[in-house]
């Protein structure tokens, strides 16, 4: 029979081990939410009995979030995609440098900066119309500003990070004159005024509104595994170009993380950033938006990337063009690019 005393005794037990349990956690604020999220972290708190808490939310306001609740943010891991984005959130001095042999192994030095790193990888590429645009038209994202294509083009504004991010790509290959040239020559060209995301481009280059448009690649092969009928009449219509084979490569970004300056947690949330790069969690991670893991050994089974096959990447390490996002707004601004 238990004695009040072993009671009490099991009751502090309890206590003591609740509140160590409580202690392993890893706060993450995350601007990606996808279906395949679930099990990559359930797969964490399996692998490490460290629990995971979720705030979702839009890339901005988590970021506003971040700095708002300045030292006493329970923030340990920000996620978002952008390098542009991660870019603006380090200038926002709210990330803390990590070292760790283990993410320094797995993913490639192009893709990391001292304080946030790449998890997956997306392409900007071209997509046309073959029954407006000849193919030897728009290999090249120089191609976009030729008067050739007057009328033909469409885009979504100037001021969203996937454009300043390859903006900002282009000027620390060409340098500030040639990418104000560029910008100038691709509002030059424009079908419209930008208006819509990267789907709504795609999507009115298939109706023939206008004959070329810019998109990340998992916005196609999102269309490219969709079975509805509208989908697959207007990917019917679309044609996907790898940009710059012949010279730098196609234009490359980034969906990140890095861990908070304030982190509670920090110790787990170091653990969490290698886990990313795990090889179960590259595949969760990069297949979950149809994007590419940035651990190169690690192989998604994905029919749409497949089917859009190899390219040549731009590998301008991140941290050298990241850093020249604000410059590019200021070059599309003067350009007109809204
Ligand atoms: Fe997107």
């Amino acid at each position: 029979m238990k004695t009040l005393a072993s009671s009490l005794i099991a009751a502090a037990f309890s206590v003591t081990a609740s509140a160590g349990a409580q202690a392993q956690v890893v706060n993450l604020y995350t601007a990606r939410h996808y279906q395949t999220d679930e099990a990559l972290y359930a797969n964490f708190t399996k692998e490490t009995g460290i629990k995971i808490n979720r705030i979702e939310g839009k890339e901005d306001e988590l970021l506003e979030r971040i700095k708002n609740e300045g030292a006493s943010s329970p923030a340990d891991v920000f996620i978002t995609v952008d390098a542009s984005r991660l870019e603006i959130a380090d200038k926002a001095g709210i990330f803390q440098p990590v070292q760790s042999k283990a993410l320094e192994a797995r993913v490639p030095a192009h893709l990391r900066t001292p304080n946030w790193l790449a998890f997956s990888t997306r392409a900007r590429v071209i997509v046309y119309n073959a029954q407006a645009i000849k193919a030897e038209w728009v290999q090249s994202y120089d191609d976009l500003a030729n008067p050739r294509l007057k009328g033909q083009l469409c885009v979504r504004s100037g001021s969203h990070p996937y454009n300043l991010s390859l903006g900002a790509a282009l000027l620390t290959h060409e340098g500030e004159a040639k990418t104000e040239a560029w910008a100038r020559g691709v509002v030059a060209n424009f079908a419209r005024a930008p208006k819509g995301g990267d789907t709504d481009q795609l999507r009115a280059v298939a109706a023939g509104e206008c004959g070329v448009a810019l998109a990340n690649s998992y916005y196609v092969a999102r269309l490219m595994r969709s079975t509805k009928p509208e989908d697959v009449k207007d990917m019917a219509a679309l044609t996907v170009v790898w940009p710059n084979q012949k010279s730098w490569g196609t234009h490359v970004n980034v969906s990140g993380a890095g861990v908070v300056k304030t982190a509670p947690n920090k110790a787990n949330a170091v653990k969490f950033m290698e886990y990313l790069a795990s090889d179960v969690a590259q595949v969760y991670f990069a297949d979950g938006n149809n994007e590419w893991p940035v651990v190169k050994a690690v192989a998604v089974k994905n029919p749409a990337l497949e089917k859009l096959g190899a390219f040549k990447a731009d590998e301008l390490p991140v941290e050298k063009w990241a850093p020249n996002t604000a410059t590019a707004q200021k070059v599309f601004d003067r350009a007109g690019w809204r």
